[in-house]
């Protein structure tokens, strides 16, 4: 089995208030892989992190952080943290921004600067190092908030919406960072909820909603649930055989099929069909379901369960 870097087997968080943010959350993050946390604002994505990393006190709490109890203070020093809406001081360079959380995280002077310096370059700033932050756009601030991430060396980095606010460019070059994070061995856990991005870059991810997992797993197991082909023939199929297709669960509209089928030995069959019917094949691919679509149906039938839940 693969190592874990976390291993969440309860986790419940009720604020002072009463409000219960997450109602007992179970995950597992492989070792050296990006793991997404997906979910829509307000879903407890934030306190999940929080808690992990002690800076909220969870209300019961089971499972381990690179292999130690979550909550041993002793694990922060191999991990990264760029919390949602870090904000810099404006007056400070970016190198300062970073030399100043090497300071905090305990690394020498000497190894801080050789560092800074690499991780400038590692988040494509090197040019940009000595101007002030109050000159960095959006994009520019959220890559040193990156770099700053990283100045421990982390095992494991934590990024809470290491995208909110950047523009569509900015984004690339925070999922390439997150990409290089992963091939320098490091665990990289994101919170998000711009699914489309985070499709692309996790390996895992956990759908969070109201509190609660409701769906985990690989992006490919995950999008593969809904899979289906995509035929397109030479001219419409003829009445006599769409509607023989249909009655076997094929929706065929004109020149275009859609087959439900888990791979594409399935699909061998209506193409035999076909051919022996004198049809031209076209084209054949495969489509999954969107990150996005699967969010949104899991969401809205976790949403139906409560309200009948609540009947
Ligand atoms: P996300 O990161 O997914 O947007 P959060 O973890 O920030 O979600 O918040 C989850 C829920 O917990 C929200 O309804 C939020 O209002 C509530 N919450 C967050 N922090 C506190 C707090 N300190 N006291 C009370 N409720 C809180």
């Amino acid at each position: 089995m693969a190592e874990v870097a976390v291993e969440i087997e309860y986790l419940r968080k009720r604020y002072s208030g009463g409000f219960e943010a997450l109602k007992g959350v179970s995950l597992s993050v492989p070792k050296g892989s990006v793991f997404g946390l997906l979910g829509p604002n307000g879903a407890g994505k934030s306190t999940l992190i929080k808690s992990l990393l002690t800076i909220i006190r969870p209300t019961e709490c089971r499972g381990t952080l690179l292999g130690r109890k979550i909550g041993d203070r002793k694990t922060l020093a191999q991990v990264g943290y760029l919390p949602e809406h870090a904000k810099f001081p404006d007056y400070l360079t970016g190198q300062e921004v970073i030399g100043y959380s090497a300071g905090m995280a305990g690394v020498a002077r000497a190894t801080a600067k050789e560092r800074t310096k690499r991780l400038l370059a590692l988040v494509g700033m090197a040019e940009w190092g000595d101007r002030k932050i109050g000159t960095y756009s959006k994009g520019m601030k959220q890559r040193v908030g990156l770099a700053q991430a990283l100045v421990n060396e982390p095992e494991v980095v934590f990024l809470d919406e290491p995208t909110n606010g950047v523009d569509p460019e900015g984004r690339i070059e925070i999922r390439k960072i997150i990409e290089a994070m992963k091939a320098e061995g490091r665990t990289v856990f994101v919170n998000s909820h711009l699914l489309a991005e985070v499709e692309q870059v996790a390996d895992q991810v956990a759908i969070l909603s109201n509190g609660n997992v409701i769906r985990s797993g690989s992006v490919e197991a995950l999008t593969g649930a809904g899979l289906q082909y995509e035929l397109r023939t030479q001219g419409p199929v003829p009445l006599d055989l769409r509607q023989k297709l249909e009655a076997a669960g094929l929706q065929v509209a004109g020149d275009r099929l859609l087959i439900p089928a888990k791979d594409a030995a399935e699909v061998q069959g209506v193409i035999d069909a076909l051919r022996t019917a004198g049809i031209v094949i076209r084209e054949l691919k495969e489509s999954r379901q969107s990150l996005e679509e699967l969010f949104l149906s899991a969401v809205n039938s976790a949403r139906e369960m409560a309200k009948g839940g609540a009947k």
